[in-house]
């Protein structure tokens, strides 16, 4: 393609997926308009991330500035593309773009449809994570956390809910439920090491006695577990907070007294081996598990109110073998391609993976965005700018309050010296209103 004529590009969704395929895009000379729905970029690496995993996430960001501050990338933060949202699906496709790529995550929430899942005091995990990394309006709200937390879950996720109620809350126990066994957890041994130091050993192998036959009966050796643990060095200083397990539990519901969350009804279960999968079957007797708090982290879904054809938690793409398939958006009717309509990283895939992850799912769907452009004619570059500058007065004479990413630097400089001032390794404004009036002012 030579330099002055381009195909023009949008990508929705500035989260890892997006950015990297922004960067996959600029480099084979697109020119790139790049809409977010957060103020700032990075999605789940900005606002998922753990806490004070401070070097990933400021090796991330290098990484985005970089993709970020490449002339051929338009960045405007605070637009949604959704049926309620700055732009909606429909109009976006009528705006004459290339192609379109969506890598706007799992936005939406996986409920198990069990009773006194929308208490007060029952969370899912999306929200809380979202609340304690400070993304707006998540940070506006309250999160109490009691005494005695129940996480439902036993991924990457539920270790680094753990992590929170252990380290930044005022927690006396927490238990990750589970509705198979330890064979079966999900979470990465180097991720639990972070919450080593509340994991209750005694509890542990209590749990594994209790389970124990149950264990055998599937074929699984406890000792094997046991073995193990007497394996692993004992953690100093310990955490005031006790970490545990329950497993072989299937969450029934939560039962709350006078609008308080006072336990959570499990159905106890067996394992049964179903081919290659070890599954968890109910056995009909129940028991309770007390906590005050409950919080889900069973995955998610994607947002079903965007636009684009949904079916049970995933986004519709093109059946069949062809692998640029999986990448293009099924036109419902025609029963066919959405011509130049992508989708990417976790809105293809919910809660599919780590950052890595969700790059190479980019990478390798810009592949297959990258040959259906090359059947397409170019347009002068010129043209593509006017074309972003027609959206840009639009979305502004529509009321939205676009950030572009001049703005999004100016916000982190002003973070970084309130951070500095305040003698602390991060600061992050905490409303949307604070930070468009920052850079209004
Ligand atoms: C709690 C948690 C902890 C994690 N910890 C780690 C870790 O330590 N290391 C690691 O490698 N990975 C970690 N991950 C995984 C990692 O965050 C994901 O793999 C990755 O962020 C997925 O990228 P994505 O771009 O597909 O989605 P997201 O990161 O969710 O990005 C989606 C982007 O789309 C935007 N968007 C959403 N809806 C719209 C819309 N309608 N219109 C416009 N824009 C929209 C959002 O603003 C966001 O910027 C963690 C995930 C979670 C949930």
């Amino acid at each position: 393609m030579s330099d002055d004529r381009v195909h023009l590009v949008a990508v929705i969704g500035a989260g890892p997926a997006g950015l990297f395929a922004t960067r996959a895009l600029a480099a084979q000379g697109a020119r790139v308009l790049l809409l977010n729905r957060d103020i700032k970029p990075g999605g789940l690496a900005e606002y998922g991330i753990f806490l004070n995993k401070y070097k990933m996430k400021g090796g991330l960001r290098r990484q985005f500035q970089k993709i970020l501050g490449d002339p051929r990338v338009t960045y405007l933060g605070h637009v949604t593309v959704a049926e309620r949202g700055d732009l909606t699906v429909p109009e976006l496709a009528s705006l004459g773009f290339d192609a379109i790529v969506y890598a706007i995550g799992a936005q939406g929430t996986k409920y198990l449809g069990i009773e006194g899942e929308r208490l007060p005091g029952v969370y899912h995990a999306k929200d809380l994570v979202y609340h304690y990394n400070r993304l707006p309006p998540f940070s506006e709200r309250s999160f109490p956390m009691g005494r005695r937390v129940a996480i439902v879950g036993v991924g990457n996720v539920m270790v680094d809910i753990a992590n929170y109620c252990v380290h930044f809350c005022d927690c006396d126990e927490v238990v990750a439920v589970a509705r198979r066994g330890p064979f079966e957890k999900a979470y990465d041994d180097r991720e639990f090491e972070d919450v080593e130091d509340a994991f209750d050993r005694a509890w542990y192998r209590e749990e594994i006695q209790r389970i124990r036959p149950r264990l055998e009966a599937a074929g699984q050796n406890a000792d094997e577990l046991l073995t193990a643990l007497a394996a692993r060095s004992e953690p100093s200083p310990r955490a005031r907070t006790r970490l545990g397990f329950r497993f072989l539990a299937s969450p029934r519901g939560v039962l709350a007294e006078g609008g308080r969350v006072v336990g959570l009804e499990v159905e106890e279960t067996r394992l049964e081996r179903k081919g290659e999968r070890i599954a968890a079957v109910g056995t009909g007797q129940t028991s309770v598990v007390p906590c005050d708090t409950v919080v889900f982290a069973v995955g998610d879904r994607v947002d079903e109110h965007v636009g684009l054809p949904y079916k049970d938690g995933l986004y519709l793409t093109v059946p069949g073998e062809d692998p640029a398939a999986a990448y293009q958006v099924l036109d419902l009717a025609a029963g066919k391609a959405q011509p130049g309509i992508f989708v990417v990283g976790w809105a293809r895939r919910a809660s599919d993976g780590v950052v890595g992850r969700a790059r190479l799912d980019a990478e390798t769907g810009i592949k297959h965005v990258a040959a259906y452009l090359a059947e397409r004619p170019t347009r002068p570059r010129a043209e593509a700018d006017r074309a972003i500058e027609t959206l840009c007065r639009t979305l502004a004479e529509r009321g939205s309050e676009v950030v572009d990413y001049a703005a999004v630097q100016k916000l982190e400089a002003a973070e970084r010296a309130r951070a500095a001032a305040d003698a602390v390794e991060e600061f992050k404004f905490v409303s949307d209103r604070e930070m468009l009036d920052l850079l209004r002012g």
